[in-house]
């Protein structure tokens, strides 16, 4: 580790103990800039990294609710505004009972490179809630996303800050959110990303992120004169992600074998073509079932269940080409970054973000092979919120075909902006070094001229 990393790194994790996620994003990020920051002095008399790793504004809130036996909960509600140099603060909201503030800090930090990437004026922040929304009513979702938006509705604006959704937040929990906002505000406007088409959505905005990874998979493959044809792939999660990212491997003619939920995963090897996937999300986003009930209407399936005393995560260990972690952060260790190798997988595009540890980053770039990092790959979703903002802003709606045509132009130039900036500072096919470098330099850049602010 050369000595500036080690020195800046001792200072920010003085600065934020017990925020272990947030430092490894920082530290990530920090390892590839200081391949800039020699070249760059000018970053560092006006202190821009000291900056970018500090929130502009970290709220934190009480979300008081009932339940629908009449008893009250209580849940932290956090919204992370992290940079606002390019534009207004844009990032999701998760609920998950993991949800802490080092893991917001270390999204809505990697939030604000990816949104620097996709060409589009957007900042980056980032927040949630340790609410789990599993087991819960529709009225008890309802009632806690109201009270959430009592508190955030006073701190975003379509011009401040445009949240969207993440994990556990989907289209049923924008719509109570969007709805409570209206109502405190009196105000029908752009503040929320991923709303139905009825009410302001974009067509293409719950497959971005999915379709992007696919397409930023077949952007590594096309530029080494390859395609996803007939590859097979692996892929973690059951969510939005992993059914859109199963959906346009479908289309560009690859295999899909696997998915998973937090109680297990199900491999398929006969693939899990387009009846199949229509079931999982019949599943997932109607009934609200787990993963395992796959195996009783699919022959020829099987489903293991978690075991963390493993050590590692069974779904890494199938003969495959390609894998897209489409679940969560450090899903991926460095032994399963191992087993993907020895199983023959030539390419990792992260739907998910930070999917993947330091120590299986370093295998994979070790191994030389083609690997997409989150801020990047995943980068599809937040782009497609972009522009759902800019169809708002005009009041019209464009056709499908017109937005994903816009998302696939996207990823086609993350992808090459980022291999070249890999390329310029002297690490020709490191994408990770080289959407560090492309994303912190817009921004960067944008604080420069801005003053000490
Ligand atoms: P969803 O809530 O729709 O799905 C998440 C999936 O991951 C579920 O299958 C869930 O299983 C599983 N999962 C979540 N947490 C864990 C955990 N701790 N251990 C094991 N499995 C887990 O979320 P999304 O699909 O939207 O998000 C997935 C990933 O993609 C996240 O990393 C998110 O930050 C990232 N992402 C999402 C974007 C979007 O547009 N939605 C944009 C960019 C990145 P279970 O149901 O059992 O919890």
């Amino acid at each position: 580790m050369s000595e500036f990393v080690k020195s800046f790194m001792g200072a920010v994790e003085a600065r934020n103990p017990a925020e272990p996620e947030f430092l490894q994003a920082v530290r990530e990020v920090v390892e590839s800039l200081s391949l800039v920051l020699d070249k760059h002095p000018e970053y560092q008399s006006a202190r821009i990294l000291e900056r970018i790793v500090e929130p502009e504004r970290v709220i934190m809130f009480r979300v008081p609710w009932l339940d629908d036996r009449g008893q009250v909960h209580v849940n932290r509600g956090f919204r992370i505004e992290m940079n606002s140099a390019i534009g207004p603060y844009k990032g999701g909201l998760r609920f998950h009972p993991s949800v802490n503030l080092g893991i917001l800090k270390f999204l809505a930090f990697e939030q604000v490179f990816k949104n620097s990437l996709t060409t589009l004026p957007m900042g980056g922040g980032k927040g949630g809630s340790d609410f789990d929304p599993k087991g819960k009513s529709d009225n008890e979702v309802m009632r806690f996303c109201q009270s959430f938006m009592t508190e955030l509705q006073r701190h975003i604006g379509p011009n401040t800050d445009v949240p969207a959704g993440d994990i556990g937040v989907g289209g049923r929990e924008i719509g109570f959110l969007f709805g409570q906002y209206k109502r405190v505000r009196n105000e029908f406007t752009g503040v929320l990303t991923g709303k139905a088409l009825n009410w302001g959505g974009s067509l293409i905005r719950p497959e971005a992120t999915g379709y992007g990874a696919v397409y930023f998979a077949a952007e590594m493959l096309g530029a080494k004169g390859d395609s996803l044809a007939g590859k097979s792939c692996l892929v973690s999660g059951s969510g939005n992600v992993a059914q859109y990212t199963i959906e346009k491997i479908n289309e560009l003619g690859g295999k899909a074998l696997t998915l998973s939920d937090s109680g297990g995963m199900v491999h398929d090897p006969a693939g899990i073509d387009a009846d199949k996937l229509a079931f999982v999300m019949d599943l997932k986003n109607v009934r609200r079932g787990r993963i395992s009930e796959y195996v009783d209407k699919f022959k020829g399936s099987t489903y293991t269940a978690v075991d963390a005393a493993l050590g590692y995560n069974p779904l890494w260990d199938i003969k495959a080409d390609c894998a897209f972690p489409s679940a969560t952060q450090n899903e991926i260790n460095g032994k399963d970054a191992k087993n993907l190798i020895k199983n023959g997988v030539k390419l990792v595009s992260e739907g998910a973000n930070m999917p993947t540890t330091p120590d299986g980053v370093d295998v994979y770039l070790a191994a030389k092979i083609m690997y997409g990092p989150g801020k990047a790959a995943n980068a599809g979703g937040v782009a497609v919120s972009g522009l759902e903002m800019s169809q708002n802003s005009m009041r019209i709606g464009w056709s499908r075909e017109e937005v994903d045509n816009r998302l696939k132009g996207i990823m086609k130039s993350i992808h090459t902006t980022c291999a070249q900036a890999a390329e310029t500072y002297g690490t020709p096919g490191n994408l990770v070094n080289g959407a560090n470098i492309a994303g912190f330099l817009k921004v960067a850049n944008s604080m420069l001229d801005q003053g000490v602010v």
